[in-house]
């Protein structure tokens, strides 16, 4: 499947918005946002009077598809999915997102970002409820418990992204055993939970044209 090869930062600069799409670097003074908090190219920095309402939607959508490093169709995908889903189609659209396995993973901070997330879970180095799982859209249940391979426990990417966990700063709806490098997914968190920047609703309206 496509990939973006596009320098992340750039993704970033285009949503004049920090999207931590590089781990550890995206919390230092080397983030380029620090300094550079506009768009690349020769005509990043011109003002421009105004965008419509249809750029402020795809913008919006750009953003949080580029967030969860999640190519068009299969964005649009989970859109006609949350669309069948009880209560507000933008809330069903984030809970999905956060479902899946590369961001749990990411969440837990066993990896530094999503894009390593994905990696990881790709090369098989994680198991869910036992049984390995190398599908990074694989979508989580409650209870569902995440857990780092025996042979993959010594990884140093994994190490390392550990220790930027504090127990206080797990999310409500995630558990994390340090010892045994396994994940507890408690249950869907609730839209307000999620530390997501972003209004969904601007996505709902730009689908629903
Ligand atoms: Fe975005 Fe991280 Fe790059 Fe900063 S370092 S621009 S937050 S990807």
């Amino acid at each position: 499947m496509a990939r973006y090869v596009d320098a992340n930062c750039k993704l970033c600069r285009r949503e004049k918005q920090k999207l931590f799409l590089k781990g550890t670097k995206c919390y230092t003074d080397k983030c380029p946002m620090e300094k550079r908090a506009y768009a690349p190219g020769q005509h990043g920095q011109s003002r421009r009077s105004r965008i419509s309402e249809y750029g402020v939607q795809l913008r919006e959508k750009q953003k949080v598809r580029r967030i969860y490093g999640i190519m068009e169709t299969q964005f649009r995908n989970y859109f006609e999915r949350a669309t069948k889903e009880t209560g507000r189609t933008g809330d069903a659209l984030v809970k999905l997102l956060e479902r899946r396995i590369d961001n749990v993973v990411y969440r837990l901070g066993l990896a530094p970002s999503r894009k390593s997330a994905r990696q990881l879970v790709l090369h098989r180095h994680f198991t869910v409820n036992s049984k390995p799982v190398d599908v990074p859209s694989f979508l989580l249940k409650p209870g569902d418990v995440v857990q780092v391979r025996e042979k993959s426990r010594k990884l140093n990417l994994i190490h390392e992204s550990m220790k930027r966990v504090k127990d206080t700063s797990m999310l409500p709806w995630l558990t994390l055993d340090k010892a045994t490098m396994t994940g507890t997914f408690l249950n869907v968190p609730e839209r307000a939970e999620i530390p997501l920047n972003a209004n969904e609703q601007l996505i709902v309206e730009l689908y629903s044209k």
